[in-house]
């Protein structure tokens, strides 16, 4: 094993270690206060039905406005906050925020969307913390989603039976970042998942063709509904449209944006999407 041996970080590794240190003291500041002081924004992305492409729902993407270091991207500070035991606040704050501004939204149907990180997805108290958000705000808990992904390890029970017990709730589970790892499959059996979301990998204008009809097919078989993420392009959009693919998110339908700004989407025009192509 590496014990007892001197690590040695080339100066863009160390950059991004004392980084990483800096950035955990900031957050530890954030935490203890309010993380709704003005720091962590949030975005919202439009979900939108395939082949109509009409919204039927957005996602919340946090962001960290850092005072010394500008809008921080969620892959930069997150990981950091999971390792200091801060992503299940996070995950809650983000959590309230959402349902909050989706009571705001122009259509009254469309869902919200709120990803999950590894220690909301173990927490014994996760189904206490959505229901307590979803009575605050008084939100239906159709209208809410929440995404969850692989990790190295299947989570404990508490954090499966919690989102077992949301779903009786009505509450909507989608599986995220669908085809990036070894055993999401062990997630379908053990969760009730309702939406697969396929990632940008595998939705690409270079993905297998066997490997899409699969998936839709696998979704198909699963009854749930299949999302291709990372939707750029009218063609790319056609073409997954055409397989099957239900839902789609990505730039061609609107990049994340703060809640007021939602207002403006309006139903894309049908394009080159062609119903039933
Ligand atoms: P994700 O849940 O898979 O979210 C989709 C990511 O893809 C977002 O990145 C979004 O901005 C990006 N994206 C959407 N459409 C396109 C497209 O057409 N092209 C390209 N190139 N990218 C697109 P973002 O906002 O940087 O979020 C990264 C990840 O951070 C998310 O991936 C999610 O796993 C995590 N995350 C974001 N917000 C939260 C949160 O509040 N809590 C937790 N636990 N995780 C979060
Ligand atoms: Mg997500
Ligand atoms: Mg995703
Ligand atoms: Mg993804």
């Amino acid at each position: 094993g590496a014990r007892g041996r001197a690590t040695r970080f080339a100066p863009e590794q160390r950059e991004q270690v004392l980084g990483s240190l800096a950035l955990g003291a900031d957050l530890r500041r954030l935490v203890a206060g309010d993380p709704g002081a003005g720091e962590l924004v949030l975005l919202f992305q439009p979900l939108v039905s395939l082949p109509a492409r009409t919204v039927r729902g957005c996602e919340a993407l946090v962001r960290w406005r850092h005072p010394e270091r500008g809008l921080l991207s969620p892959d930069t500070f997150l990981p950091v906050a999971e390792a200091q035991g801060h992503g299940a606040a996070i995950d809650a704050w983000v959590l309230r925020e959402a349902c909050c501004a989706a009571l705001a939204w122009p259509d009254p149907t469309w869902t919200v969307s709120v990803n999950l990180g590894r220690s909301s997805m173990v927490d014994p108290g996760l189904a206490g913390t959505v229901r307590a958000a979803l009575a605050t705000t008084g939100l239906p808990a159709a209208r809410l989603h929440l995404e969850i992904t692989e990790h190295d390890q299947l989570p404990a029970d508490a954090g499966v039976l919690a989102l077992h017990q949301l779903a009786a709730d009505g509450v909507g589970l989608a599986l995220d970042d669908f085809g990036t790892g070894y055993t999401s499959v062990a997630y379908l059996q053990r969760y009730p998942i309702t939406v697969l979301k396929l990632d940008r990998s595998v939705t690409g204008p270079d993905a297998s063709l066997a490997l899409l009809r699969g998936l839709v097919g696998l979704a198909d078989a699963l009854g749930t509904t299949v999302l291709a993420e990372g939707i750029e392009t009218d063609e790319q959009c056609a073409r997954l449209a055409r397989l099957g693919v239900d839902a789609g998110q990505g730039w061609l339908f609107g990049r994340p944006v703060p809640t007021d700004r939602l207002g403006d989407l309006r139903p894309q025009p049908a394009g080159a999407a062609t119903p039933e192509g």
